[in-house]
């Protein structure tokens, strides 16, 4: 099955609410197919994006374009884009053949092709044998599968979907990403995706925008939005990492008295070298590019464990994750180790 598709591009989008600036010279350009998702912390205008792309809120500033064509003022029911919120906003007295028909109805489509549409929707959530419930009688899950299934029966060229799991506990909310991966991969419809969990982001997405106080601060694939942040907001944001103060000369980055050569090119102005926790390894023995660390604790976390560390020199706190079977017997709180890393995982901001 695959539906249509829409290309968007936003062009210097700006939105004040009075004279609080929600967003700020936002530009992005998402292909036809693209599965996009926004991602933020509370307050950086992912939603106020959304809602602009949708046209339920005008934009103070720039052009909306999709595929090629000015829609900056058209209304949301020009665009006809499909919508799923973290509410599922069904209608309580229908069944879920019925919630899944309504939109198709209201275009007055013929009712065979109704029947077979819903028919062939209910099919790609997965509620066969649930036509005839109403909502009350399914779980949260399965009530967020009829609002995708609705939005999805009309063949919108863009799926906008805010939040939508976030009611959802976490098994469910897993299994919903993998039903959506695989719904967007057989539609193709154009998904747009507001969350702010940094884990839901990079399991789904095809690319990642990530906000902060209202300015798009990178857009690009979830391994490297995670490996190569554009700064250290967007590293800091998608998951824990160490940030060691750093002085930088022609290739090499010292961390008070160990040197790392540094394979990658040095920004000017650079003041600091990060690394992430499942990066680093441990070492009994002195190396070149090791750091000289003291064991502080060790915490159980199934797979893997963390250790938490200190510099010796500079005292940094550092936390290193390491799969929980291979553990070194070194890994014990007072130990003296050093931690390494390869040179190419190192981040410079
Ligand atoms: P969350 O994850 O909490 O939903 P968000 O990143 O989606 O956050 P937005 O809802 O886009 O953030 O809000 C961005 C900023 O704009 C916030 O500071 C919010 O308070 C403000 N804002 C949003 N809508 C309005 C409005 N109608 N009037 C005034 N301020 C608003």
């Amino acid at each position: 099955m695959t539906s249509t598709s829409a290309a968007i591009e936003a062009v210097s989008i700006g939105k004040d609410f009075g004279n609080f600036t929600a967003l700020d010279n936002v530009s992005m350009q998402i292909d036809a197919g693209e599965f996009v998702t926004f991602l933020g912390p509370s307050g950086s205008g992912k939603t106020t994006l959304l809602m602009i792309l949708a046209g339920f809120e005008a934009s103070t500033r720039g052009a909306l374009l999709v595929d090629g064509f000015d829609r900056t003022d058209s209304p949301a029911e020009a665009r006809g884009f499909g919508m799923v919120f973290q509410g599922y906003a069904l209608f309580p007295h229908m069944s879920v053949a019925d919630n899944i028909a309504f939109p198709l109805k209201v275009q007055k489509r013929p009712s065979a092709e109704i029947r077979a549409r819903v028919a062939e929707m209910i099919d790609l959530v997965g509620l066969s044998g649930h036509a005839h419930k109403k909502p009350s009688g399914l779980s949260g899950g399965q009530q967020q599968r009829v609002a995708l299934a609705r939005a999805l029966a009309y063949e919108p060229p863009v799926l906008l979907l805010d939040e939508p799991f976030s009611a959802l506990d976490k098994n469910l909310r897993g299994q919903m990403q993998d039903e959506m991966r695989r719904i967007h991969a057989q539609m193709g419809t154009t998904f747009v995706f507001v969350t702010h969990d940094q884990s839901e982001a990079l399991a789904l997405s095809s690319r990642i925008a990530i906000f902060d106080h209202g300015t798009l601060q990178q857009i690009a694939t979830p391994s490297n939005v995670y490996e190569r942040p554009a700064n250290r907001f967007v590293a800091e944001f998608l998951g824990d990492i160490n940030v060691f103060p750093a002085r930088f000369d022609a290739g090499t980055a010292h961390l008070d008295a160990t040197r790392i050569d540094l394979p990658m090119p040095i920004p000017t102005g650079a003041t600091h070298l990060a690394v992430r926790p499942e990066n680093m390894t441990l070492l009994a023995a002195e190396a070149p590019g090791a750091l000289p660390c003291r064991v502080v604790d060790r915490v159980y976390m199934g797979a893997t464990s963390r250790l938490h560390l200190q510099a010796l020199a500079s005292q940094t706190s550092i936390v290193l994750d390491h799969p929980t079977a291979s553990l070194p017997a070194i890994a014990e709180p007072g130990r003296e180790i050093w931690v390494h890393w390869a040179p190419s995982v190192s981040l410079i901001f």
